[in-house]
């Protein structure tokens, strides 16, 4: 038996959210839209019209690239790709080829491979980030095809990766980062079931330590980070059969077939596709100036990655560091810990509790930590806290002289043995909670704080 190794890189399209289309002042959102009604003269290609750059664009796209660690070209510039579909109207693509928003990038990713499994880390190159526009839609029907141009000149930054993926686990832990980047950036909703985050696999095996790579086989239609994984198991497992039965890979693009759980061949990839590039004429090259790039490089602290390491660096166990980032309160909580000085790891434990403001919260964490609360003690602080109409710092006295357990129990004991007295004061008779009262201070003997008492009682009487 051969031991094969997969190789795989990605090329990916994301859809970024800019207020208007790439070229045109057009709607960018135009989701749920009727067909055709979120176009113009210039996204339909009309002849005479002329294109204008979305400079909101142009930064995304120059941040995206930074955050990739990519080198950013100064002088960037359009180009035309020609080819023939009935979705592009101007039969040609305005794209960039000869000068990129950015290129020779790399970032590292660390992820968890498994639950229970420990930190792994791995480095992606990025080959090219460039901007360009997409095409419209065809929609399938059952006696034609029609074409929806809604989505005709909706900015697009396809970021290429060089092949240095080796699982299908490390491709999916590249597109979550990614999603995780762009999201962070604010340039796009990054919703692969959406298709704001598209992706193109290719992927070859290749005999373990040869430095010679397999056979590429591209892959297509996978818009799900589940279906990315799927997709490329599956085709570890094909190609490793026929390498191992001694028969050869072809060259071609396969699409994932999620509901057969397999890839079909699309067509055979023989030739390479001339596009017959040439500079876009009616567009101006973009020129960027070494300054507006510092003060963009200075804004990328907060990137996922840095986010993660602060979280370990403040004490949080990794994996409760990647359980927080997917969770969406990674980000928040650095924040928090980083402003007041809280500790990290009880800070974690309450964020996602209901506060009435951030102020309560703080005030809260900072009151278990000076008086070194246990985790009942804790508790029992934040029942009194969000059932009385006073801050953590200013209840805390009474945990001592309190204890809610007991008191709740007492509560529920009285309530049980007199069922008319709720009816009661649910009828409005509000009087009752008098009497109530003193049934309930009697039998706990001073031990409870009438204030407590009663807003509990009142919870119970309201329930
Ligand atoms: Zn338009
Ligand atoms: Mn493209």
């Amino acid at each position: 038996m051969k031991q094969l190794v997969p190789t795989i890189g990605l090329e990916i399209h994301v859809q970024l959210a800019t207020t208007s289309k790439m070229f045109c002042r057009c709607d960018n959102d135009a989701e749920g839209k009727e067909p055709n009604t979120v176009v113009c003269p210039v996204c339909m290609g009309f002849p005479g019209t002329l294109p204008v750059t979305n400079s909101q664009a142009v930064e995304w796209g120059a941040q995206a690239a930074l955050a990739l660690g990519c080198q950013i070209n100064l002088f960037q510039r359009f180009d035309r790709k020609n080819y023939f579909y009935p979705d592009l109207p101007k039969g040609y693509q305005i794209s960039q080829f000869f000068f990129p928003v950015g290129e020779h990038g790399a970032i590292t990713i660390d992820y968890l491979p498994e639950t229970g499994k420990d930190r792994a880390e791995f480095t992606v190159r990025i080959k090219r980030v460039h901007l360009e526009e997409d095409a419209g839609k065809l929609v399938h029907v059952e006696n034609g095809t029609l074409v929806d141009f809604n989505r005709c000149g909706t900015p697009l930054l396809e970021i290429v990766t060089e092949p240095d993926m080796h699982s299908p686990k490390e491709a999916r832990a590249f597109m979550q980062e990614l999603q995780r980047i762009v999201r962070t950036l604010g340039i796009s909703m990054a919703d692969m079931e959406k298709g704001h985050l598209r992706v193109d696999a290719n992927i070859s095996l290749a005999l373990k330590g040869s430095s010679q790579l397999g056979t590429l086989v591209e892959l297509k239609n996978m818009n799900s980070f589940k279906f990315v994984e799927k997709a490329l198991d599956y085709e570890v497992v094909r190609q490793t059969e026929v390498i191992q039965s001694g028969g050869d890979i072809t060259k071609e693009t396969r699409g994932w077939d999620e509901k057969a759980g397999t890839s079909l061949s699309q067509r055979s990839k023989e030739e390479f596709n001339d596009y017959r590039y040439f500079p876009e004429p009616d567009l101006p090259p973009i020129v960027l100036d070494n300054h507006q790039l510092e003060q963009w490089k200075s804004e990328l602290v907060n990137l996922p990655a840095a986010l993660r390491e602060l979280g370990v660096a403040k004490g949080l166990p990794y994996s409760r560091v990647i359980e927080l980032q997917e969770a969406g309160h990674l980000a928040k909580l650095i924040e928090l810990v980083q402003a007041h000085t809280l500790d990290a790891l009880l800070a974690a434990n309450w964020l996602t509790k209901s506060w009435s403001d951030e102020a309560q919260l703080v005030d809260f964490l900072q009151t278990v930590s000076q008086n070194k609360l246990s985790s009942s003690a804790a508790s029992q602080l934040y029942k009194l806290t969000i059932t009385q109409k006073k801050s953590p710092h200013e209840l805390v006295n009474l945990l001592e002289k309190t204890d809610l357990a007991e008191i709740e129990k007492v509560v529920m004991d009285i309530l049980r043995t007199h069922p008319e007295a709720k009816e009661q004061y649910q009828k409005g008779e509000k009087k009752v909670i008098g009497f109530l009262m003193g049934e309930i201070m009697g039998r706990l003997s001073g031990k409870g704080d009438a204030q407590t008492v009663k807003s509990l009682l009142e919870s119970k009487l309201t329930e």
